[in-house]
């Protein structure tokens, strides 16, 4: 375990936001954690965990102990002829096993090609994209529960995952994600094609796991700002749900809204096409703004902090439901400062 004080995290979060942890834990295994919680004790802190800062809001200094998970191993348990399970350390990055498990020939995650962040946090939002999630494929995970104090693990049912939502989520500083296990394919792979621009790109050079990856990869590079360069955390508002009634009810002021359907009762709308029709998109106000290209990617131009970015956030947030009467929900998690 170790233990370090007054790190620097600003460059360890997309947005850039400046955060200084006062106590940071790098923890590796079980004994590791119990030195750390142990260590929290001993110094009146409660703690919180914090993977690959990609979906974040940090505040300007970070009170309590910061846990990072730093386990790496990937383990392969071949279940038949048909596919295995792969038991994959929290600390590993999300991106990077992707690519290790296209080139492997295990299919199931290549549609969540280069999404940021670490394989802990992906249990947490559920995260998706291109018309899978990480639930498809999620077996169980190995967690500490901070509550009962022990490990444990929990199957894919009792994690309750939604869009974006898990009761990881949910229940924000309960559980720490150790392990995560996905069930992949080796043969007879289901491949999803029909979203975005997959399917045209994939009818020149066929279907395989391969090119889904390539593609998904290449799309989102065109599409989305690289946080290197222009600091974010991706889609900034989660995709609001409403019932198909109140759907119906705007489609008839506004024929051309976008949505997707989730169930017989509700569809999703499109929070991007929302924000653009608010006038938001390419909107800048002091160092924070909507991306000219993406209306859905808040970006920090430079000198941004939380409560900027809040307060931004915040105005797009209530000029969607002054026009939409819909709600805006941040997609990214608010980090308490103790
Ligand atoms: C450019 C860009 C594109 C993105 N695209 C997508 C996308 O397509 N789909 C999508 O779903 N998301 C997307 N995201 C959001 C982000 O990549 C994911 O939410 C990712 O899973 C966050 O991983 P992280 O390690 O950075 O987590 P962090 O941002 O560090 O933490 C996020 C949350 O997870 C918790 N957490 C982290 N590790 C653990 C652990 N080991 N145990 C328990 N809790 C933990 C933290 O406490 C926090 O609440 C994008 C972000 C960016 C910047």
């Amino acid at each position: 375990m170790r233990h370090t004080t007054n790190v620097d995290l600003s460059d360890q979060n997309t947005l850039a936001l400046p955060s200084v942890a006062r106590h940071q834990f790098e923890i590796l295994n079980d004994e590791d954690l119990f030195e750390a919680l142990a260590c929290c004790r001993q110094l009146g802190l409660t703690w919180q965990v914090m993977g690959g800062g990609s979906n974040v809001l940090l505040p300007s200094v970070i009170e309590n102990g910061l846990f990072r998970i730093q386990r790496t191993a990937i383990e392969v348990i071949p279940l038949n002829t048909k596919c295995v399970e792969v038991i994959i350390g929290a600390g590993v990055n999300w991106s990077e096993f992707v690519q290790w498990s296209v080139s492997h020939g295990y299919g199931g995650v290549q549609n969540l090609a280069s999404i940021p962040g670490t394989v802990g946090a992906a249990p947490v939002q559920n995260i998706g994209a291109y018309g899978v999630e990480l639930q498809d494929v999620f077996v169980r995970a190995r967690v500490f529960d901070g509550l009962e104090g022990c490990f444990k693990a929990l199957a894919r049912e009792d994690c309750e995952f939604g869009y974006r939502d898990s009761i990881f989520k949910r229940y924000p500083g309960r559980y720490i994600i150790f392990d995560v296990t996905l069930q992949l394919t080796t043969e007879d792979h289901l491949f999803v094609t029909s979203y975005g621009d997959i399917e045209a790109r994939i009818a020149t050079q066929g279907v395989s796991l391969q090119t889904i990856y390539q593609s998904v990869a290449e799309i989102r590079t065109q599409k989305l700002p690289d946080p290197q360069q222009l600091p974010n955390a991706g889609s900034f508002f989660k995709n609001p749900v409403i019932t198909r009634d109140a759907f119906l009810t705007l489609k008839q002021q506004y024929p051309e809204i976008v949505c997707y359907p989730v169930n017989s009762h509700n569809v999703k709308l499109a929070a991007g096409w929302l924000i653009e029709q608010s006038g938001w998109k390419g909107k800048r106000k002091g160092h924070v703004g909507m991306h000219d290209k993406q209306a859905l990617v808040l970006v920090n131009f430079g000198g941004a902090d939380r409560n900027e970015v809040l307060a931004f956030a915040q105005a797009v947030a209530d000029s969607v439901y002054d026009k939409f009467s819909v709600v805006l929900e941040p997609e990214p998690v608010v980090i308490p400062a103790s």
